[in-house]
């Protein structure tokens, strides 16, 4: 059983501990054809995230903005995890995400993903974790409402 497992645990918190210490990705991104900002009132987490699409796959991401380790690591892992996708996988992804933080026995293999699965345990916290994803969904699924011009 995975949630029994300590060490798997303590590898899960390193790795959200080295994401908010060192975000990935972590600027305004030059060239970025979407972006949204997201807000988390009930944590103080405040960001933008910022993606440059090539027809219908991400190039790029990236973000900015200030928030808690879980908002910040969440955000960062996303940067990486969603270049070279295709929007419609960037939404399955997004889907399974919160299946995740919010569903007892997710299917979804989410690889490196799954280290932000401890915070099922903390439901106040589970804003904090999809923060990012809300926002990336909002900023490419917005026509070109959120489009940057230049
Ligand atoms: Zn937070």
């Amino acid at each position: 059983m995975r949630d029994n497992d300590d060490g798997l645990r303590d590898l899960y918190q390193e790795v959200i501990f080295d994401h908010n210490r060192n975000p990935r990705n972590f600027h305004a991104l030059e060239g970025a054809s979407h972006q949204a900002d997201g807000h988390n009132p009930l944590c103080g987490d405040q960001l933008t995230v910022y993606a440059r699409l090539d027809g219908d796959v991400v190039q790029e991401v990236s973000f900015i903005g200030h928030g808690c380790a879980i908002s910040t690591a969440s955000a960062s892992l996303m940067t990486e995890a969603v270049r070279g996708m295709r929007v419609d996988e960037v939404e399955v992804l997004f889907k399974n995400i919160h299946a995740m933080l919010t569903e007892a026995h997710p299917d979804a293999d989410l690889g490196k993903l799954e280290v932000l699965s401890g915070v099922r345990e903390f439901p106040s916290r589970v804003k904090c974790a999809t923060l990012a994803w809300h926002t990336l969904h909002n900023a490419i699924t917005q026509a070109q409402a959120t489009a940057i011009t230049e």
